[in-house]
């Protein structure tokens, strides 16, 4: 027996609204998910001690259609984004990430 505990739904715990937001299954750590609760919110999901824990990812709206885009992690003001086959700039100010055309 491999001793892994029996477990119930894959949950995680949004840090925004505090609910329980299922883990689609066949995720896997680095997945984002979007919480029922919190339109517009990303989450990304990794599992840690084999429980999935949750962390607010970045995002911002394609200035061209208004596209929510996640940000990778470790995403910094000044790097490139590519969205709707142009190239932008990430700025952060004011405590939100936007697109600048370059
Ligand atoms: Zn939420
Ligand atoms: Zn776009």
């Amino acid at each position: 027996m491999s001793g892994n505990p029996a477990r119930g739904p894959a949950t995680v715990r949004c840090p925004d609204c505090r609910q329980d937001v299922p883990v689609p299954p066949g995720a896997h750590p680095g997945d984002v998910i979007g919480c029922p609760n919190c339109a517009g919110l990303a989450l990304r999901v990794r599992e840690d001690g084999g429980r999935w824990v949750a962390q607010l990812a970045p995002t911002v709206s394609c200035p061209d259609c208004d596209r929510v885009i996640v940000l990778p992690e470790g995403a910094r003001p000044g790097d490139r984004v590519r969205s709707c086959g142009r190239e932008y700039r990430l700025t952060f100010e004011y405590g939100a990430w936007a697109l600048e055309p370059t």
